[in-house]
């Protein structure tokens, strides 16, 4: 990660508080929702040079694609090559930080295991095949690794025929002690219902499907792209997860610190990774607690319109959104979206409102958003 980009990061979140921002011995592993016809290559090894061959994806009759790619614990990993059946290159190297800019379509790090929901309608044309390479990455810089070593990648792909025009997507609320939501199950269904109103000019309608209490959950969680680890720790407590549901965890005061610039700020929500559904602390964070307000505070009683603005953008994230406009200035890629929209680096702000037209396509393609009938 370069200085400046770290810059740019931390300054994102100082503002808008939010971010966005296998193999060896091991036999495979099913991809994440199970059932689902995920197509397997063979797994493959990261070379001397760091990267994985070329891995072809042949032509399929569909509207976009999902690939699970899988590596081993501790490996961090992104999409060093991607190209089309022309033999146009819309990624043509591993680039520094979290995501790619310089991308044609762009894809975020991986850490061990990852979800990449390609987009589709924006040129690159998936379902005519192509070939994707992954190259190895730094955990602790977010650099890329040109040096081989044993770790294997396993890809699986999931086509999908076509993007439905409405979608409806499964929630799990998590909730811990320090939330305002805890032993408030009308406070719940009244934050769905404002979602609801959020998500719905995306053609996303979202249903809560389980609630459980996270009761051990720490009251400051610190983390940062790859270090997830107090992340992971929330959940530590509940249920097993359920196939093909969003978890959102209602936690206690949440700190991005960044390792590289400046002290830890507080976010208004996270989501590890743009483009959810795998991986290490996988799930929408929301605070609980102002960090700010330890010894008396409680659970922070924030307004339900504002808090629903920003748990629909955090979901956008997790089904592979980037900021319309980065707090750097780098757009997203998507030829419809301008800066006022709900993806705005900063949510909270009242002109960011609404989604395009790309966005809800992109929304819908994500494998765990199920076909919903027209209300
Ligand atoms: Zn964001």
């Amino acid at each position: 990660m370069t200085p400046s980009r770290t810059r740019a990061f931390a300054t994102c979140l100082a503002f808008v508080s939010l971010l966005a921002c296998a193999g060896g011995d091991t036999p495979p592993r099913a991809p994440p929702d199970g059932g689902a016809p995920w197509l397997t290559a063979e797994p493959v090894a990261f070379g001397a040079d760091g990267l994985t061959p070329a891995l072809s994806i042949p032509p399929f009759a569909g509207e976009s694609v999902a690939l699970w790619a899988r590596s081993e614990p501790g490996t961090c990993f992104a999409v060093a090559s991607l190209e089309d059946a022309q033999g146009r290159a819309w990624v043509r190297q591993r680039e520094a930080g979290p995501y790619c800019t310089g991308c044609e379509v762009r894809t975020s790090i991986a850490q061990e295991e990852a979800l990449f929901v390609l987009p589709s309608g924006e040129g690159f044309a998936s379902h005519e095949g192509f070939t994707v390479r992954f190259g190895l990455m730094a955990c602790e810089t977010l650099t890329p690794l040109r040096t081989g070593g044993a770790p294997r990648l396993q890809l699986a792909w999931l086509p999908r025929e076509r993007i439905p025009e409405r979608g409806r997507l499964s929630l799990r609320f998590l909730v811990s002690r320090h939330s305002m939501l805890q032993g408030h199950p009308e406070r719940q269904r009244e934050l769905l219902e404002r979602l609801n109103d959020e998500l719905a000019e995306a053609g996303l309608e979202v249903t809560l499907d389980a609630v459980a209490e996270l009761p051990d959950a720490a009251e400051e969680t610190r983390f940062w792209t790859t270090e997830l680890a107090g992340l992971s720790a929330l959940r530590d407590g509940a249920p097993p997860a359920l196939d093909m549901t969003v978890d959102v965890v209602f936690a206690g005061c949440l700190l991005y610190d960044d390792p590289f610039f400046g002290p830890p700020v507080p976010v208004e929500g996270f989501t590890p990774r743009v483009g959810g559904g795998a991986g290490p602390a996988s799930a929408v964070f929301m605070p609980g607690l102002r960090c700010d307000a330890f010894g008396g505070g409680g659970p922070a009683p924030w307004p339900l319109n504002a808090y629903a603005k920003v748990l629909a953008h955090e979901l956008g994230h997790f089904l592979g959104i980037y900021h319309s406009v980065e707090t750097d200035g780098t757009a997203d890629l998507l030829s419809d979206t301008g800066e006022l929209n709900i993806m705005n680096a900063h949510p909270s702000r009242a002109a960011a409102r609404g989604w395009s037209p790309a966005q809800r396509r992109q929304l819908l393609s994500h494998p765990w958003v199920r076909p919903a009938p027209r209300p």
